[in-house]
């Protein structure tokens, strides 16, 4: 069975030159995202084969040792309990009961339980909307969070309902109540969300295309089912607090968020695996780790912690851990400061349940910066520790690259501010997403093939629009003028 959904899964790996930096990475692209993974290919794989995906089975895979230190909590903020996706022959949605022991397979701490308040393409939404108290479900435990939130989307492709819009599938955790409501953009759904106290983020940046899509390069062209297209005007406005990679992930969603990393914004990073989306595999799957500070698990903390950037995610459940340290102080999220250029000292561990051969690369403001290719084995990680100068603001992150399947682990980013500078680290990705936004406006101005989707909404999506790109348009200048000057002072210093 696993090897007929493979082929269908049809996914193809290129070779790619990684934005004209030095990093080769391997690459998938899932063809799902072309032909809209909810509304086509899961329902055909299910119904030509007659698969019946139950809840996950149980079995622990995971020793009672955790890879991961004590006040780090893993989880998967987006799982679906109804009939749809990998369950489509089912009867009955998932019970609390059986979602809680879903959680053992990958030892999770938490389970964002999504109601769909989109257009309910999940079928016995209704069911769940009510499930949203702000409170954890009654069949938790102070180890299991078993808590229902939302998701909110209205596909432009794939599954047809009358109301389709094009800026995304929002994730929103926290909230104390749910309904369904329709918005042809994405803030009218945030500023709900924030009112209630909530956080909210785009799932599936899997989908956006790679970079190397002509023309221009990453810039999406064609819609799907999922592809978060206003990403970048809510995270540069405010109202969108995190990046989640979901079903089975993808380095374009790590591309985005580098290039959001590099304009200097600080979204969080999250992964989880869309249940039953994901071909039903088990929750967990894709995870994230997130640490708390006091180290006391809370719903609450642990959605405000991928907020705050304070995250490790893999796509290979919950078999290993990558553990990034800046200076014996700074984990992911956190934030060093430099009151002048200077060096910086990192050790990255990559901890493992499992024997395996990978490589643990060292990110700087989106380009590889060193490496190191290793053996890992229970009891016995791969340290690799390192010395990074920091000529200007700008960022860190760890990830661990498998050859053929990209990143199976990444951290959330480590920021070290120098001279109280922001992070203006690449000239070139504010001017990407001024592009991105000139292309949405474009696309969805009367006239342009996309400008049924904002038949109502048009003037107000277009003044977020407008205001996002100003902001990319000064965050360009003033990333140019620090290039420049840095130019100059390092040709000074060389005479
Ligand atoms: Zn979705
Ligand atoms: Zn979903």
């Amino acid at each position: 069975m696993a090897k007929a959904l493979d082929t269908l899964r049809a996914r193809f790996a290129e070779i790619s030159s990684f934005l004209g930096r030095a990093a080769k990475i391997t690459m998938k692209t899932q063809i799902e995202s072309a032909i809209g993974i909810k509304g086509g290919l899961q329902l055909l794989v299910s119904g030509v084969l007659g698969l019946s995906l139950l809840a996950p089975t149980i079995s622990l895979a995971q020793s009672a040792d955790r890879l991961e230190p004590p006040d780090w909590f893993a989880g998967d903020a987006h799982v679906h309990r109804g009939i749809g996706c990998g369950r489509s022959n089912e009867k009955e949605m998932l019970t609390p009961r059986q979602l809680f022991e879903g959680m053992q397979t990958n030892n999770l701490a938490v389970i964002s339980v999504l109601a769909d308040i989109g257009n309910g393409e999940i079928k016995y939404a209704g069911r769940d909307i009510p499930m949203i108290t702000g409170e954890d479900n009654a069949v938790s435990t102070g180890q299991r969070l078993v808590h229902w939130d939302a998701e909110w989307h209205f596909d432009p492709e794939g599954v047809t309902f009358s109301d389709k819009m094009i800026g995304g599938h929002l994730i929103i955790l926290g909230l104390r109540s749910g309904r369904s409501f329709f918005t042809q953009f994405t803030y009218p759904v945030f500023a709900w969300a924030t009112k209630q106290g909530a956080i909210a983020g785009f799932a599936h940046m899997q989908y956006l295309p790679y970079a190397f899509y002509p023309p221009p390069d990453g810039i999406p062209q064609s819609l799907d089912c999922c592809a978060p297209l206003e990403y970048p005007v809510e995270t540069a406005l405010g109202s969108a607090s995190f990046l989640m990679e979901d079903v089975h992930g993808s380095d374009a969603a790590i591309q985005a968020y580098y290039r959001i990393l590099n304009t200097g914004f600080r979204p969080g990073l999250a992964a989880s695996t869309d249940y039953s989306c994901n071909y039903g595999e088990p929750f967990g799957t894709l995870l994230t780790y997130v640490r708390i500070p006091d180290g006391n698990l809370t719903y609450r903390k642990w959605g405000e912690g991928i907020a705050k950037g304070r995250t490790v995610v893999s796509r290979n459940a919950h078999n290993e851990f990558l553990d990034l340290n800046v200076n014996d102080a700074a984990a992911p999220g956190d934030e060093i400061r430099l009151s002048e250029a200077g060096p910086v000292q990192v050790r990255i561990e990559w901890r493992s349940l499992k024997g395996a051969v990978g490589r643990v690369e060292l990110v700087h403001d989106g380009a590889v910066v060193a490496s190191q290719t290793g053996t890992v084995a229970p009891g016995a990680p791969v340290v690799f520790e390192t010395t990074v100068v920091f000529r200007q603001s700008g960022w860190l992150a760890a990830r661990r690259m498998d050859w053929q399947n990209g990143h199976q682990t990444h951290t959330g980013a480590v920021f070290v501010i120098v001279n109280s500078k922001p992070i203006r680290a690449s000239a070139s990705d504010a001017q990407f997403f001024v592009q991105w936004i000139d292309n949405l406006i474009k696309q969805t101005s009367s006239g342009g093939k996309w400008s049924e989707f904002l038949s109502q909404d048009r003037e107000a999506a277009h003044n977020r629009y407008r205001a996002a790109k100003a902001i990319f348009e000064n965050i360009a200048v003033e990333a140019q003028r620090q290039a420049v000057a840095r130019a100059a002072s390092e040709k000074a210093a060389a005479h």
